[in-house]
């Protein structure tokens, strides 16, 4: 018989929330406002341009650090949002989507014994990564409803072995965009003590309320000390394209490519040509939609208020979170599973972005959705609160 049991890290993390919670929502026939993903397609001319460079182009490996074309129109996009100017060819490399961007940042720059700042509410992927290098996750939480970020906590955390921060702003899953004075507090504790950032900014683009996406990059000192991650999954709604980016000085950049290139090595040339054309042809598409998004936000944030349901502010991102206590007092893992089978509509518990004893009162639920699919979650919501009452 074979031993299954496998890596320990990995088997203590089972299997993620998005994919279990999907699986209840196909099982149950809900409305799955769980696992992030837009309904809506990206631009119709990257999939022309994608599919003219399959049948014309090239379908081998592309270079290791990514194609010339994108690495490009990376450092390009970067300069025109935010005055970033990125050397193309020694400052950019292209990854298989945002999460290998991530394990090589952290696989290439940590070591057994080193620390690793972690900022609760986390991505589900940040925890098992960062145990898998053997390095330690040391974690400070955000406090809820406002999600502000406790300066002193931060400095607590701090040690001689810290190694790496890791910032997720816009925020996944609070929906929280970091004030400047937060990113220039974090940015100054970095330089303070010699310590990279590691600033996952997929949701770059996916600001509402006019506020702005201010890349940790772009603050006094970081140049050097800061791998920035972007996802064209996010920019364009093309989540299973899976086309990320790190740019990063060329001294770091060097060693997380070392990670890259025995993980994945490259990504699908055809998926990088048209994500290279879309950063540069279709900048409309996507500086508006996160105008699209807002006005998704809204419906299905004053709907569930109309439904008596607490909603925190989402400023950012695909997500909103509810606090349950309003209308249930299960926590929310249980109450997942009751709003999926008795209320038709599946979200992800907020606790399942936290290490340990975690706040149970949080339901995250996704807006990327069509008009349509929102309003039948809110039709079987406002049915499912009737029965209740
Ligand atoms: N970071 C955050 C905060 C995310 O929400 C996600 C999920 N989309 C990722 C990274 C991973 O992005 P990708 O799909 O490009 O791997
Ligand atoms: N980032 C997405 C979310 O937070 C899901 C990513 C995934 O399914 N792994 O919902």
């Amino acid at each position: 018989m074979v031993t299954t049991v496998g890596n320990r890290i990995l088997a203590a993390s089972g299997t993620t929330v998005f994919v279990t919670n999907t699986r209840l929502a196909i099982e149950h026939g809900s409305v799955n406002l769980g696992q992030g993903f837009p309904d809506e397609g990206g631009p119709v001319s990257m999939m022309n341009f994608l599919a003219d460079y399959t049948h014309q182009q090239s379908n081998q490996y592309p270079p290791m650090m990514g194609l010339p074309e994108l690495c490009q129109a990376v450092a390009r996009h970067a300069e025109r949002f935010y005055d970033l100017k990125l050397d193309w060819s020694g400052e950019v490399m292209v990854t298989s989507g945002a999460t290998e961007a991530l394990a090589s940042s952290l696989i290439g720059l940590l070591n057994p014994g080193d620390e690793a700042i972690l900022i609760e509410p986390l991505y589900d992927a940040y925890l098992p990564l960062v145990r898998l290098t053997g390095a330690t996750p040391v974690s400070i939480r955000l406090n809820p409803p406002d999600w502000s970020l406790d300066l002193d906590a931060l400095k607590r955390a701090i040690s001689p072995r810290t190694r790496v921060i890791v910032v997720n702003n816009p925020m996944n899953p609070t929906g929280k965009v970091f004030s400047r004075d937060e990113l220039v507090a974090i940015a100054e504790l970095a330089i303070a003590n010699d310590i990279v950032v590691i600033a996952d900014e997929v949701y770059e683009h996916l600001v509402f309320d006019d506020l702005e996406h201010i890349p940790m990059m772009t603050l006094p000192g970081m140049r050097e000390r800061c791998v920035r991650i972007g996802s064209s999954g996010k920019i364009f709604s093309l989540t299973g394209w899976k086309v990320g980016f790190i740019s990063a000085a060329p001294a770091l950049l060097k060693t997380i490519s070392r990670a890259h290139q025995f993980l994945v090595f490259t990504t699908p040339p055809n998926l990088q040509a048209a994500v290279a054309y879309g950063l540069d042809n279709e900048v409309e598409w996507y500086t508006s939609l996160a105008h699209r998004l807002q006005a998704q936000r809204d419906y299905l944030s004053d709907s569930l208020e109309s439904l008596g349901f607490v909603v925190l502010p989402s400023r950012a991102t695909y997500f909103l979170t509810v606090d349950i206590r309003a209308v249930s007092d299960d926590n929310d893992v249980s109450f997942c599973r009751t709003l999926t089978i008795d209320g038709g509509v599946t979200g992800v518990p907020v606790s399942a972005f936290y290490i340990g004893d975690a706040p149970d009162h949080l339901l995250r639920l996704c807006f990327c959705k069509d008009m349509s699919v929102l309003e039948d979650a809110v039709g079987r919501l406002r049915r499912w609160r009737t029965v209740a009452a």
